[in-house]
């Protein structure tokens, strides 16, 4: 098995720049290996560059998509992502000949230059992938439409020394974390593949001394409750999971309360690098995940349900250990919790339908929406009495629970019985069939509890009566 090059880490004391960047990449004249253009801008106007990297003759088999930076203020990633390039562009034969490498090292360039979480319009990107509302997001999105990556990893980092552990004297154990895309609407092969990426990379961390752990979230044990990844669709792990490849977040930790951040910049760096390793030349893997996505495809049977309540729950009441670190002494320390929840489950689920209806006089923002997502629809030309069920609006929970904190606009509704709506023209109908079913079920499903009404522009166009603006054509029963 080849590695690739770890950098010194001493010798990285902060993240590349910007404009340091950019003249990088300029730097890089290799046609025929390396092709860079921007994919869009931000709202800044910086551009928001793909590098592609393919030394191939024929058809590339494996495409592989590493982005990062959506978050300005986490820099690890990128700074991995151009120490990558660096590796492949010294020494192009290191890049298997069958992989194509596509990176977009800064997806947040505004974010980035301003040290931000968000983006120059105050927008978290990684909450945008249902709306895609911004450049950035869309830039990425069209890369991935044109590309469809088999594997996309997306490379964020997560605080190890906040407030709650300090106060327990305690640092965060794991140095690097990752997890895979976990929406249960997503085929279970797919989900049971990314668990073995999730599962199989802890060996040779763990060979480097890298502390790794599948990516948690949540507060300290044992009395707060930590839980694996969200399954929604918002952020780009699951967003871009419905195109029905393998999506992987990664996260590293960062001492924040340092005084200098990124001290310890190079360890992060180096932490990436080896995960990264694994998806360039653990070639057991990589065949068996190419073979998997070949038979699941994304034509595939759906499933005639569709889960709608879904959550992380501790199925059998089990122990869990959650390592942490002593400050003081630097010791590995266990704690025991209950608290942990390891089980995705589901709650409720309603029949899959065979297509979306919004009234015209929704029409505009939804075929926006749609246009975004690259999605098909049809325009009703006159007036048409169709059967649909719509739901109605019970409640959103608008209190921020410290847990579940980007959930506070779960929404609740109650499904209406079966009626005839009459259709005026320039309504829209949205097939949720063939490649497209999943990403249409996934985007518009009414009875989803976290989705679309999350942001104000969709939840304003629920009617005084509580009615949501999509409708469900319900399959036509034998
Ligand atoms: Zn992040």
């Amino acid at each position: 098995m080849t590695a690739l090059t770890c950098p010194e880490p001493a010798l990285i004391s902060r993240p590349v720049t910007y404009p340091e960047m950019e003249a990088f990449l300029a730097g890089l004249n290799q046609p025929g290996f390396i092709t860079i253009q921007p994919e869009g801008q931000s709202h800044q106007n910086r551009n928001i560059y793909s590098v592609r990297l393919y030394r191939g003759k024929d058809q590339p088999r494996y495409r592989l998509l590493l982005y990062a930076q959506q978050h300005g203020n986490e820099p690890a990633g990128k700074d991995a992502l151009l120490f990558l390039l660096r590796n492949f562009s010294e020494n192009p034969t290191l890049l298997p000949a069958d992989t194509e490498l596509w990176l977009m090292p800064m997806i947040n360039p505004d974010g980035a230059a301003a040290d931000t979480r968000r983006n120059a319009a105050g927008a978290d990107l990684n909450r945008d992938h249902l709306s895609l509302d911004q450049p950035e997001t869309r830039a990425l999105y069209q890369l991935v439409r044109r590309v469809r990556p088999h594997i996309a990893i997306d490379c964020h980092e997560f605080v190890r020394d906040s407030e709650d552990y300090a106060s327990m004297g305690w640092l965060e154990w794991p140095q690097i974390m990752m997890d895979t895309a976990n929406n249960p609407f997503f085929p279970a092969d797919i989900y049971k593949m990314g668990l073995e990426w999730c599962q199989t990379i802890a060996q040779p961390l763990d060979a480097k001394g890298i502390n790794y752990t599948r990516y948690y979230v949540g507060g300290v044990p044992p009395d707060e409750e930590q839980r694996f990844s969200a399954p929604d669709l918002d952020d780009a792990r699951n967003g871009i999971g419905a195109f029905g490849g393998l999506s992987f977040i990664i996260e590293s930790g960062v001492r924040r309360s340092r005084p200098d951040p990124n001290a310890d910049l190079g360890l992060r760096v180096q932490a990436y690098l080896a995960i990264f390793d694994e998806f360039f030349f653990n070639k057991t893997l990589i065949k068996k995940s190419l073979k998997m996505l070949e038979k699941t495809g994304d034509t595939r049977t759906l499933p005639d349900f569709v889960p709608t309540n879904y959550f992380w729950a501790n199925r059998d009441f089990k122990i869990s250990e959650v390592k942490v670190i002593e400050t003081q002494n630097n010791r590995e320390r266990s704690i025991a919790t209950a608290n942990f929840m390891t089980d995705l489950v589901c709650k409720n689920s309603v029949t899959r339908p065979a297509a979306y209806l919004v009234d015209a006089q929704n029409a505009g923002p939804f075929k926006n929406l749609l246009d975004r997502h690259q999605i098909d629809y049809q325009i009703i030309k006159s007036d048409t009495s169709i059967e649909i069920e719509s739901a109605r609006l019970i409640r959103f929970e608008d209190y921020t629970d410290s847990v579940y904190n980007r959930y506070a606009d779960r929404v609740l509704v109650s499904r209406l019985p079966n009626s005839e709506k009459t259709f005026r023209p320039g309504s829209l109908l949205i097939p949720a069939d063939g490649s497209q079913a999943r990403r249409v079920i996934l985007l518009l499903e009414p009875n989803q509890m976290y989705g679309l009404y999350q942001y104000p522009q969709y939840r304003q166009l629920i009617d005084t009566s509580g009615v949501l603006p999509v409708h469900r054509l319900l399959q036509k029963q034998e």
